[in-house]
């Protein structure tokens, strides 16, 4: 509650009711939240500014909270920013009259695209004031941008660019907290600091996507008790709203239905009018890593689990509605695959819309379904299947599927569907059921098909040799290892999103291993030597860190390429080369250590690692293990492993992560003290 006391003035006074929500006031509220690295601070700023949209404007409170978490739309429509710098840089020049020349030596002198737009326009003499621009207008604008394709895109793009930014106010443009010059005092509301970083895919205020889910809770809760004419609702009264709101986001991650609903029905009654629904993808429950099978018998003892192969494939979520049902389909779900008998689509990890990519499982579904199978979201692994062999391939070979408009009769490599988990059947919700009843209804309600759909195998057993058979058996049939999971009781119920205790993996090769792959984003690259002279010899690597929104750097990796591999990494990196370092990446300011060149945060790489060790030259997770002096994590002996497509640079491995990575291995080899520094 402290939380709403924080400030209790109108963050924007000249806003009435039913006027769009002005930009300026979002901006204002954004300033407060970048000027604070308190976490309940920068809830009580959200609160305040959302509560204040559900006062006054409550018809802008879906485009508020989406720029709030720096989106669009929801994940699985597809739409994305993170627009080139290149682009922004052309944009800033033409429409604040300054020479590209100019705009690339600023950004060379301050590093962050945001202010040198700030500063450009503040230095901009304008005729007109621009009418100011509104919430609903900055998100239409955007909107505009990202849906731009086909000929003449980028051209166009800058032209939607310079609308928002001609727009955007010159007053507070260039002045940073207490009006001092943007670029020397951070801060500051200006409006095209914030357009850009939007547009860069990155807000960098250390917002939260939870933390505005639990503003949003605390500002309904606050809204719906004043308007009942009492003061200040209780803790358990706010404790409530943020659980339903929790509970009911992670089975339907959509603002656009869930906002609608919280406008009409209210926040209590919430979670009857919000259920998981078939078309709209639910964050995939996650496991944790394991280093052995004995570590799997002490975290699940005297408990009932289970342990399945683990394929090394693509997860999908399969959702389907038959036609006579055909009310149950999410109205806001992306545009259907329509089969002979129902609507269906599937999802990636990342709620990505897989359907093009797999219009072959869209065509077999109804064959694997029994009748009386209405409607299911289903969990699922599609893995590479030798027709001949009648066996499972490497994941490599999946990689090789072409990921849009695939057209049934082209595909070469065919799929096999293992499911593992159902999730929803016959329009009700079975998350919160055992693993145990959910993987009966998944066994009554499908049938297998050879090569096409299978269940996943398992066994229910708790003998550690039995076990190593099982995982003796997965690895020979060509899958990572087993997952291993509680079946009954409500810790075996499926956690949306979270990345559970109650799901462990235990991969063939993590056995001499830190326990499991990393997955981490690429920021620079080095120049090969000797055979290696025209591509990028070794690259740059960093995991992420949710809470400050930084990139730590990690290692350097220049083994497991092959030639064939480092020559399409330099064409596709090549494209992504920026001339400084974005601000949010934390490397070592050391001149020795600076890579030849840097690019974009966009690739991710799994990549394995012997060991973790402590290292001047990186930052990951320095903040988060004390006893490091300063140092951050890094990895010995890095090997890259493969691309990550299915996975967004803010999905990488996080400092936390690593840091629960290192100290469980420094608590293994507790005697022997941190291992030295000798990284590549
Ligand atoms: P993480 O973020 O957990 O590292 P990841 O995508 O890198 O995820 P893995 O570490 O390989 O994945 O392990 C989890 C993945 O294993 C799941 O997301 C799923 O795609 C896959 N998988 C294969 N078989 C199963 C199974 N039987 N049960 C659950 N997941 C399975």
């Amino acid at each position: 509650q402290s939380t709403l006391k924080a400030s209790s003035k109108d963050p924007y006074p000249d806003w009435k009711a039913g006027d769009p929500v002005p930009y300026a006031a979002l901006c204002t509220t954004f300033s407060k939240i970048e000027m604070t690295t308190k976490r309940l601070e920068i809830l009580a700023h959200c609160s305040l500014f959302l509560r204040q949209v559900l006062r006054l404007t409550p018809d802008d409170l879906l485009p508020t909270i989406l720029l709030m978490i720096n989106k669009l739309a929801a994940d699985y429509a597809g739409i994305e920013l993170g627009i080139g710098e290149s682009l922004i840089m052309k944009a800033i020049g033409e429409t604040t009259g300054r020479s590209l020349q100019v705009i690339k030596s600023d950004q060379n002198e301050i590093g962050d695209l945001g202010l040198v737009a700030a500063k450009s326009r503040s230095n901009q003499r304008t005729m007109f004031k621009p009418k100011p621009l509104t919430v609903r207008g900055v998100h239409e604008g955007l909107m505009q941008i990202a849906i731009i394709e086909g000929q003449g895109a980028q051209a166009r793009k800058i032209g939607g660019i310079k609308k928002l930014l001609a727009a955007a106010d010159v007053e507070t443009a260039g002045k940073g907290t207490k009006g001092v010059d943007i670029t020397k005092n951070k801060g500051g509301p200006s409006e095209a600091k914030f357009i850009v970083r939007t547009l860069e895919g990155k807000l960098r205020l250390g917002l939260a996507d939870k933390t505005v889910l639990v503003a949003l809770a605390q500002a309904v809760v606050v809204h719906e008790v004043l308007q009942q004419g009492n003061k200040v609702p209780s803790t358990e009264q706010l404790a409530k709203g943020e659980t339903t709101l929790k509970s009911v986001y992670s089975e339907l991650p959509s603002y656009e239905v869930i906002i609608p609903a919280i406008l009409k029905h209210g926040l209590s009654h919430l979670k009857e009018n919000c259920k998981l629904q078939a078309g709209v993808p639910l964050k995939p429950m996650l496991a944790k890593p394991t280093k052995s099978i004995t570590e799997v018998l002490d975290r699940f003892e005297g408990k009932h689990f289970t342990c399945e192969y683990k394929y090394d494939g693509e997860r999908a979520q399969i959702h389907f509605v038959s036609h006579d049902s055909a009310e149950q389909y999410a109205t806001a779900a992306p545009k259907e695959g329509k089969t002979e008998k129902g609507i269906s689509n599937i999802f990636s990890r990342n709620s990505e819309d897989l359907s093009k990519k797999y219009p072959d499982i869209l065509a077999k579904l109804p064959t694997w379904v029994k009748d009386g199978t209405k409607s299911f979201v289903l969990d699922c692994e599609t893995v590479a299947w030798d027709m001949v062999e009648k066996k499972v391939l490497p994941f490599q070979q999946l990689m090789t599927r072409k990921r849009k408009d695939v057209k049934v009769e082209d595909v070469k490599v065919k799929v096999c569907v293992f499911a593992f988990d159902l999730l929803f059947l016959n329009g009700e919700a079975l998350v919160n059921k055992s693993f145990r009843e959910r993987r009966e209804l998944l066994h009554e309600s499908f049938k297998p098909a050879e090569g096409e759909f299978a269940f996943a195998t398992f066994g229910n057993t708790d003998q550690l040799e039995e076990i190593q058979t099982l995982l003796d058996e997965s690895v020979k049939a060509s899958c990572e290892g087993l997952m291993v999971k509680m079946l009954d009781g409500p810790e075996s119920s499926y956690e949306p999103s979270r990345r559970s205790q109650n799901w462990l993996k235990v991969k063939k090769d993590y056995l001499s291993g830190v326990g499991d792959s990393l997955d981490l984003v690429v920021l620079g690259a080095y120049y090969g030597k000797g055979k290696r002279t025209s591509w990028y010899g070794a690259f740059l690597l960093a995991c992420w860190n949710p809470k400050t929104q930084n990139y730590e750097t990690v290692c350097n990796i220049g083994t497991g390429f092959s030639e064939a591999i480092l020559e399409t990494l330099h064409e596709e990196l090549g494209n992504h080369v920026i001339d400084k370092p974005k601000p949010y990446y934390s490397h070592s300011a050391g001149n020795k250590d600076q890579p030849d060149v840097w690019f974009e945060d966009k690739f991710v790489w799994e990549v394995k690692t012997a060991d973790l060790t402590l290292s001047p030259r990186y930052k990951a997770a320095a903040n988060e293990i004390l006893s490091s002096g300063g140092k951050g994590v890094s990895l010995r002996f890095p090997r890259f492993i493969k691309q990550r497509d299915d996975k967004k640079p803010e999905e990488a491995t996080s400092s936390g992560q690593i840091a629960e990575m290192y100290q469980k291995q420094e608590s293994v080899a507790k005697n022997k003290g941190p291992s030295v520094d000798d990284d590549f």
